[in-house]
């Protein structure tokens, strides 16, 4: 098996852990976010009864997906700790821990590297006309605050995982401008591994009423994805938020090839429960599609890792019989 392979579309056995839903951002489609001071925290003690459970159950990646603490608040200091001690102990248990917390200080992330095999942050859109409307109340979605972090991720050689969210307000030509970044601050760093195209899917508790994004358009916008981002970028698409079997095939046929990671829970659209993964190689085998896991971290990035979490990177290759770095 390789994973060159034209018919193979790989995804991450994953599992959610969310240090405080408490967010400053009101972003209008959040389905996540609590008031600030209003969401307890989680505990290590917790954590370590989440993560035992997990064990043995071949779950390679702990996504760790937070709200955020603003920068000014004297409660920051306090939720990166949380985050960074949430990340060694996942690692000292055996998991490989990606990050995705929102917009880090250059300090932060340098530290989080140090712990994390890869880390993420989703672009959504460049476009600053969406301060006006869905980011109107939420000051972390500034367009220059989050090229900037896709910047230092690659300053910083941390393998990065970034993407879009469609259907917020946005126009056609604001996407490939978007991938075009994208694409620009690759072609400097070499760092971005994988770009998610989320379709906007609307929950129970968002205030933006606005209807869901064209599963039906996927394809097409996968298809100019690919045209734009360089070959080594892997397009990732949520199963979960394209429910037509026929359409999710017709994503794989126009470039995707990669379904995130696989979790009990998808935190950010909780309305929408994962596929799991007999189910979706249920979906994908008979279009001739095989589905197989990886790993949080690119093979290309072993040479970003430092020793520890490479040693830990290749326990799990072993584990899931995954072909070598080249
Ligand atoms: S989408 Fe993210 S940043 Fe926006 S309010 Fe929700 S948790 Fe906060």
């Amino acid at each position: 098996m390789s994973l060159s392979s034209q018919n193979i579309v790989t995804y991450s056995p994953a599992y959610t852990i969310v240090p405080t839903y408490e967010c400053f951002n009101r972003c209008t489609y959040c389905n996540f976010r609590s008031e600030p001071a209003k969401s307890l925290w989680l505990t290590l003690g917790a954590a370590q009864e989440i993560l035992s459970q997990l064990k043995n159950q071949n779950i390679c990646e702990i996504l760790i997906l937070s709200g955020e603490v603003h920068p000014d608040s004297a409660r920051r200091e306090p939720w990166f700790e949380r985050i960074y001690d949430l990340c060694l102990l996942a690692l000292e248990m055996g998991f490989l821990p990606h990050t995705n917390v929102g917009p880090l200080s250059w300090t932060e992330m340098e530290k989080l590297k140090s712990v994390n095999v890869s880390m993420g942050l989703m672009l959504e859109q460049l476009t600053p006309k969406l301060l006006n409307t869905v980011h109107r109340h939420a000051p972390s979605k500034l367009p220059e605050v989050r090229s900037q972090q896709l910047q230092w991720a690659g300053e910083l050689k941390i393998p990065f995982t970034t993407g879009l969210l469609l259907g917020i307000g946005e126009t056609e030509s604001d996407w490939w401008e978007t991938l075009a970044a994208i694409s620009e601050s690759h072609k400097l760093y070499h760092h971005i591994q994988e770009v998610i195209l989320q379709p906007h899917s609307p929950g129970t508790v968002q205030t933006l009423d606005a209807p869901p994004f064209n599963p039906h358009k996927l394809p097409e916008v996968i298809a100019k994805a690919r045209e734009i981002l360089p070959a080594d970028i892997t397009i990732q698409i949520p199963p979960n938020l394209v429910k037509d079997e026929n359409w999710l095939l017709a994503c794989l046929a126009a470039g995707a090839r990669d379904l995130g990671g696989i979790s009990p829970k998808d935190e950010v659209n909780p309305d929408y429960p994962h596929v799991q993964e007999q189910e979706l190689r249920n979906i994908l085998e008979p279009g001739g599609w095989e589905l197989v896991p990886r790993l949080p971290a690119y093979p290309q990035f072993d040479d970003w890792l430092d020793a520890g979490l490479l040693q830990k990177v290749k326990q799990w290759r072993r584990r899931f019989k995954l072909p070598p770095a080249q």
